[in-house]
């Protein structure tokens, strides 16, 4: 027989943890669910400087500092790779892993987002050594050197720009012959003296001494020449996208698979509520995953007390 919880948390990543926190500690039964490790994508970080009250603090440390801080009010935490909910006519939540099913009356969405891969050799061995995602996250640790970033849309180009205020000198490596962000964005960038433009080019290779990124390997598409930009780093925008596979039957993501929630986090399904990355936002970072996930963990006993 399914098991069953007043939460139930899928995602134990930075929001998923603080929302567990808080609905626990409200005396609600709480399972958060992760198909990984706690922590979600504090994993891939090396170091955060950028979470208040630590100066610094390894990834990995700071979700265990979490974890052990979310599961204090009895909290549970179990593997399940979630693959579809359904809910009953009475509002219940059936929740399908690939090896359980549980229910649940209010349900938290915290599967966050990833994103998307160049799958080129070299980048998952210097993720995190050279390779980034995030350039607000890991730009720091590249001062006075040069980077490149890979991309053309308003990411690449607003990251590319921020990493200017940090970094010697910022290659953009784009694919085609003109950029695809914003017009005000590209202006920018164009004025901006620590920015060169690679254009008709891809990235074929990462390269490294075993432990860190030491150059990329680019093939010029117009002239098929290949280069090796000798750079400290690499910063890849070659899109985003939602972890949210299962719950798209739902009608509750826009058209590109974001969960649209109001800022209650709650979603068009009453009693389902979706916080950090996989919400449709503009900054994605584990600050605003907590932020997302307190308000979802006081709102869910707010929703059961109002089922009564
Ligand atoms: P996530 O952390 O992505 O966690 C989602 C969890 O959901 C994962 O554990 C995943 O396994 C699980 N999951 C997904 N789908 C399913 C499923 N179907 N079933 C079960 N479980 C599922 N932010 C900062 O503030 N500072 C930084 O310095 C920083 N550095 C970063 C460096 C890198 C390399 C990256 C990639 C990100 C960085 N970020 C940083 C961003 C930050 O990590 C994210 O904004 C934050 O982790 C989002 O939290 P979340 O809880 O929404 O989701």
């Amino acid at each position: 027989m399914a098991k069953n919880y007043d939460v139930i948390v899928i995602g134990a990543g930075p929001g998923g943890m603080t929302a567990a926190l808080y609905a626990s500690r409200a005396n609600l039964s709480v399972l958060m669910l992760d198909r990984g490790i706690y922590g979600g994508q504090m994993n891939n970080t090396a170091e955060v400087e950028n979470y208040p009250g630590f100066k610094s603090i390894l990834g990995p440390d700071l979700a265990k500092e979490m974890y052990e801080s979310s599961t204090q009010f009895d909290a549970e935490y179990a593997y399940g790779n979630v693959e579809r909910i359904t809910v009953t006519a009475d509002n219940t939540k059936i929740i399908k892993t690939d090896s359980n099913e549980y229910t649940t009356k209010a349900l938290i969405i915290a599967t966050g987002s990833q994103y998307k891969k160049l799958g080129v050799p070299g980048e998952e061995e210097y993720s995190g050594r050279g390779v980034s995602y995030c350039a607000v996250c890991d730009g720091a640790f590249f001062r006075n050197r040069e980077v490149v970033v890979v991309g053309g849309g308003d990411s690449a180009i607003e990251e590319g720009s921020y990493l200017t205020q940090l970094v010697e000198k910022v290659d953009v490596v784009h694919r085609r012959d003109k950029l695809r962000a914003q017009k005000i964005l590209q202006d920018r960038a164009f004025a901006n003296s620590k920015i060169d433009f690679v254009w008709d080019t891809i990235v074929t290779e990462i390269e490294g001494d075993g432990q860190k990124v030491t150059g990329v390997m680019t093939h010029n598409k117009k002239t098929g020449k290949d280069k090796v930009l000798p750079i400290g780093g690499v910063f890849i925008y070659v899109g985003v996208e939602p972890m949210t596979e299962p719950f798209r039957e739902l009608g509750i993501t826009d058209e590109e698979g974001w969960i649209e929630t109001n800022e209650k986090m709650e979603t068009a399904v009453p009693g389902i509520f979706a916080i950090g990355d996989v919400r449709k936002k503009e900054l994605r970072q584990i600050t605003t995953a907590v932020g997302d996930g307190s308000i979802a963990g006081q709102g869910v006993f707010s929703y059961i007390e109002s089922l009564k």
